[in-house]
């Protein structure tokens, strides 16, 4: 499905428009030119449905240069190994998660709760990968003609990733679990979820001049995306936490 002359989905759950497996989070194609990128790349249970999807969008999976993945959680990450074994592709992360995805370490990526109280499959399991590029605050990441920016913004998770980009069709953000549509957060009870985190964080998607949020579930927007992004930095300033998207 194509958002904009160089994103399409190619991914998506029933927290989205399910376009694939129930538990995939949105999954973007970033159309560089001469390169590709997915942006996050689903839990995995869906087989080779956001390939098809790729392939369906008239694009050679094979010149997927990198996934950019926004987080450590499963619905984001699980599908990774499968697409970078049939793409190529590099994985990228934010270095402070890195490692629990070379080790699987499903206690520090959440996926230990989130199983027992129902949200995967009690058979469920992710497959360790190789993270290829950890990020540090600010990378820059260019994929064909298109810069991409990293921006560290832990809360939603210890090392969570916002990634900016200027696309052919304006300024977009893609927010991972940051942040949603009309502001709201993604604070969880598990390991690296903090509100304290993201406090001291959300400042830095201020100012951006977005236009789309592309956000990694429930709804997209195509333009005045920095309107959602605002709201949320502004529900930081009172003193009831803000609204929470996951519940
Ligand atoms: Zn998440």
């Amino acid at each position: 499905m194509q958002l904009t002359d160089d994103v399409h989905l190619v991914g998506s759950g029933r927290n989205g428009v399910w376009l694939t497996d129930e538990f995939d989070c949105h999954v973007y194609l970033l159309d560089g030119g001469g390169e590709l990128a997915l942006v996050d790349a689903g839990a995995g249970m869906g087989g080779g449905r956001i390939l098809a999807n790729i392939v369906e969008a008239g694009f050679d999976p094979k010149r997927i240069s990198h996934i950019l993945l926004t987080h450590c959680h499963a619905d984001h990450c699980g599908g990774a190994p499968l697409l970078k074994q049939k793409t190529g592709a590099s994985a990228a992360i934010s270095e402070r998660e890195a490692d629990f995805l070379r080790r699987a370490d499903e206690e520090s990526i959440g996926l230990t709760i989130a199983r027992r109280q129902g949200y995967y499959p009690t058979s469920y399991r992710i497959e360790a990968f190789e993270i290829e590029m950890p990020l540090k605050d600010a990378q820059a990441i260019p994929v064909g003609g298109l810069r991409v920016a990293a921006i560290h913004v832990p809360g939603h998770s210890l090392g969570s990733i916002c990634y900016l980009v200027e696309g052919r069709g304006g300024t977009y953000l893609f927010s991972g679990d940051v942040v949603f549509h009309k502001g709201e957060i993604g604070l969880l009870n598990c390991p690296g979820s903090s509100l304290e985190d993201y406090r001291k964080n959300i400042g830095k998607l201020a100012g951006l001049n977005v236009d789309a949020l592309f956000p990694g579930h429930f709804t997209f927007c195509l333009s005045n995306g920095q309107w959602h992004i605002n709201k949320a930095v502004e529900s930081f300033k009172g003193l009831a936490p803000p609204k929470n998207a996951i519940t």
